[in-house]
């Protein structure tokens, strides 16, 4: 069974430490959310899940299928199965949508086997097409300039279609706290039910418990002070929804106490 695995994970910043001792394996098919109040390092840990270079693994492993992802490029990352959502959040006037999805697919070919000739025209295009219907996304998507003026919602449309042509083992879509609007959130939330299946493992970083009205989890974990410090199924996220964090803040100060 394919799976990627965190283990006692201890990350720093400038030499803060931020990540201390985070545990959490997601299998392959599983779809887990993450939730916690701001600035207890939900984002620190989808940019070190990322290769991000500022961010400083000081202790713990990350592993996917027992293989060392902490030692890998983020392209590495990347062709050994795992997606990042915020990987490209950058604008590139005149590249379209489907140029920039086409050169992400042959970029990866070409690392598998230098010899590869790229995805044929015909076959990108039809590949394209079915990604697009099944994500009810309007095929003039495609022509757009990728990133260049894009609502929100229009950028997590073009993440998600990155996804869908990617075909990723493991996805890791960390929602960031502001500028997420509705129409973003139903967007993400649509195509992570479309993609999800037993093929795929997802892992969604919120803060938002209404993304979770949309997308449904199986486990959901709780992250303060940079640790998990519950994990439970559905329930859990609804309980948070009428009971806020304060509940946990209390139990875990006993139990350092204790
Ligand atoms: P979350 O996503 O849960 O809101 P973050 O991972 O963004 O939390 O931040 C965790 C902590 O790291 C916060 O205390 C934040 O102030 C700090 N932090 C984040 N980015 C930086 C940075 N670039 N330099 C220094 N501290 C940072
Ligand atoms: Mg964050």
């Amino acid at each position: 069974m394919s799976q990627l695995e965190i283990k006692d994970l201890h990350v720093s910043i400038e030499d803060k430490e931020i990540l201390k001792g985070l545990s959490l394996t997601i299998k392959k098919g599983e779809i887990h959310a993450i939730m916690g109040p701001n600035g207890t390092g939900k984002s620190t840990l989808a940019y070190t899940l990322m290769g991000h270079p500022n961010y400083t693994v000081t202790g713990g492993e990350v592993l996917l299928d027992g293989e060392n992802v902490l030692e890998m490029e983020p392209d590495e990352r990347s062709r050994a199965g795992i997606f990042l959502a915020f990987q490209y959040p950058v604008a590139i006037p005149g590249v379209t949508v489907a140029n920039f999805l086409r050169s992400a697919i042959n970029a990866r070919r070409r690392a598998e086997n230098p010899e590869d000739k790229g995805m044929p025209i015909p076959e990108f295009r039809k590949m394209l097409k079915e990604k697009m219907d099944m994500l009810k996304m309007d095929h003039a998507f495609a022509g757009r300039y990728l990133n260049d003026g894009f609502s929100g919602g229009e950028k997590k449309r073009a993440e998600i279609l990155q996804m869908a042509s990617l075909k990723p083992s493991f996805a890791i879509l960390d929602e960031t706290d502001s500028g997420l609007d509705i129409d973003a959130l139903r967007i993400v939330s649509e195509g992570v039910n479309a993609l999800s299946g037993p093929e795929l493992g997802v892992l969604v970083i919120t803060h938002y418990q209404r993304l979770l009205n949309y997308i449904k989890p199986q486990f959901v974990h709780v992250m303060m002070g940079g640790r998990i410090v519950e994990s439970g199924g559905p329930d859990l996220a609804l309980h948070l929804e009428e009971k806020g964090y304060d509940w946990l803040r209390e139990k875990t100060a006993e139990e350092a106490a204790a």
